[in-house]
């Protein structure tokens, strides 16, 4: 396969991955994940179907969750909430950075991005910790979503865990957060009564 290399400009971290998000299909990605979907949904319209991740859903995957949208190239698992461009759902399907996701799906089709090389992307990772806490969150505490906007400990906790998220700098490090961060939560869950 020809691979085009794009040298008209230097991309950042969060430019590859809209790029990424423009570039490359959100059912060609879903096809990758093992959920088929026809490739002619109309514009606008959505195509109801399963969730990669339906194993971790509270009815065990039974009810076809996902909405696949063709015009914003992206889908939503309505059993967990969680709304997935292809970079998002990519990095979650291989368990990797949104950044990196980006750069497999566009070197697996040919494309090759060239970015800055900045140690770490802060703003990035933090959002990326802060999703993978979330998701856990989601499926430990019960009500989640209305914990997290409503209950003032539970959602100090964790803001508290996001900002201590800006320090990590290494895959130990990510561990070691999520750990602490896991503990957190469900010991303020705890005590709010939640769990
Ligand atoms: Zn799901």
């Amino acid at each position: 396969m020809p691979r085009t290399k794009i040298e008209t400009k230097i991309y950042s971290k969060m430019e590859t991955i809209e790029f990424a998000n423009d570039h490359v299909s959100i059912v060609d990605v879903l096809s990758h994940c093992g959920i088929i979907v026809p490739d002619d949904i109309p514009v606008g319209g959505s195509y109801k179907t399963h969730c990669p991740f339906d194993f971790q859903h509270p009815d065990g995957g039974e009810s076809a969750a996902l909405r696949v949208y063709s015009g914003t190239n992206s889908c939503y698992c309505f059993a967990e909430s969680l709304s997935m461009s292809p970079t998002r759902l990519w990095s979650l399907h291989r368990g990797t950075t949104q950044f990196a996701a980006a750069h497999d799906l566009l070197s697996s089709r040919g494309m090759e991005v060239g970015h800055t090389d900045n140690a770490v992307d802060t703003t990035l990772h933090v959002e990326y910790l802060a999703a993978a806490l979330s998701l856990w969150c989601e499926r430990t505490i019960p009500d989640w979503e209305t914990a997290q906007l409503f209950n003032q400990p539970v959602a100090d906790a964790f803001l508290r865990c996001k900002a201590v998220a800006r320090k990590v700098q290494s895959e130990d490090d990510v561990e070691r957060w999520l750990q602490v961060s896991k503990s957190l939560m469900k010991s303020t869950a705890q005590k709010a009564g939640l769990l």
